[in-house]
């Protein structure tokens, strides 16, 4: 299959053709650069017939890239003009061939195949945030432009609910690239890093200038790639151990000691649960790895139902 990936005259093209106007809400700069697009499939270590999931397509960059490369993609577009576009550029570009398929929760599908039959990109037009179930065989990486503004969000909703995911490839405004990959007592580490540790592994790899988009961002943006690792072992719930931490960071010049007293119930409970975990209650939450936040929510939490300390709001 043979496959032509966009320039920023297609790109323009494109989006002339269609009336795109690229809108800010929905973090849409569209990588005009094939060079970029190779990179981040490289450094993806996608393989020929890897089910890969890619949330906000847009134009369809990083799609034809990861096609490319023999993945099978399932993409996630909450835009549905962009949506609509996508399988006409797939079929212009790589020589596949669109069908219109079931509905997944209601979200409308379409089904691109190559020459074989074989399903090659499903496209799912959705916000990424309530999808719950994708079609098709489960995927075992997420690679993707996200969208800045929800990021994070979208990262961590899609590492909770697809545990099929071994690994990630994510570009990011550089910012959000040294939240997510900053080790415990670094200035950047805070509440994404600390919950993005709880499923993997975050490495920053590198840094992409502004010129590679279209239109040009007014942030630098980088790749990060992530690591499936087990989860710290702890009888705390996932909900509890986040809520800990984000009550930690809720007031982040506070000592844990205070910085808990809320949903500990009170600073000396705070302060007992910190002791009996092994962390010092007069640090700040950004000294405490993820282990940490665990073992403090297991005392808290071991009174009470699963579930509960996520009740407390900071
Ligand atoms: N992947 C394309 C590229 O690299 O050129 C576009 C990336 S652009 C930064 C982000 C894309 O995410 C846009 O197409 C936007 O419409 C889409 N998007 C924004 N919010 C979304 C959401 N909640 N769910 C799914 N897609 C979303």
């Amino acid at each position: 299959m043979s496959v032509t990936l966009l320039g920023p005259a297609e790109i323009r093209a494109l989006a002339e053709r269609a009336g795109v106007r690229p809108t800010k809400t929905l973090g849409q700069n569209f990588v005009l650069d094939a060079g970029t697009v190779r990179k981040i499939v490289r450094q993806a270590d996608v393989e020929p017939g890897q089910r890969v999931v890619e949330v906000g397509p847009g134009l369809g960059s990083l799609t034809l890239g990861l096609l490319e490369a023999g993945a099978d993609v399932v993409a996630v577009e909450i835009d549905p003009v962009l949506a609509r576009l996508l399988p006409q550029t797939v079929a212009e570009h790589a020589g596949l061939t669109p069908s219109a398929a079931e509905p997944v929760d209601d979200a409308p599908v379409t089904v691109l195949r190559d020459d074989e039959g074989r399903e090659r990109l499903t496209v799912v037009t959705s916000d990424a945030l309530a999808v719950r179930r994708l079609p098709g065989a489960a995927p075992t990486a997420l690679v993707a432009n996200l969208p800045y503004n929800v990021s994070v969000p979208v990262l961590l909703t899609f590492l909770e609910r697809f545990e099929s995911l071994q690994r990630g490839l994510v570009m990011v405004q550089a910012e959000v690239a040294d939240r997510l990959a900053a080790p415990p007592g670094s200035r950047t580490y805070g509440v994404p890093s600390a919950k993005t540790a709880w499923y993997a592994a975050a490495r920053r790899t590198a840094t992409v200038g502004r010129s590679v988009f279209w239109p040009v961002p007014n942030v630098d943006s980088a790749l990060v790639r992530l690591d499936r690792r087990e989860p710290p072992r702890t009888t705390a719930a996932r909900e509890d151990v986040f809520a800990v931490v984000d009550a930690a960071f809720a007031q982040r010049r506070k000592m844990l000691r205070s910085a808990l007293a809320g949903i500990a119930g009170s600073a000396e409970a705070a302060q007992a649960a910190l002791q009996e975990a092994g962390v010092d209650p007069q640090a700040r939450g950004e000294t405490v790895d993820v282990e940490g936040f665990a073992r403090v929510a297991e005392r808290l939490s071991a009174s009470r139902a699963p579930g509960d300390l996520a009740q407390w709001g900071p």
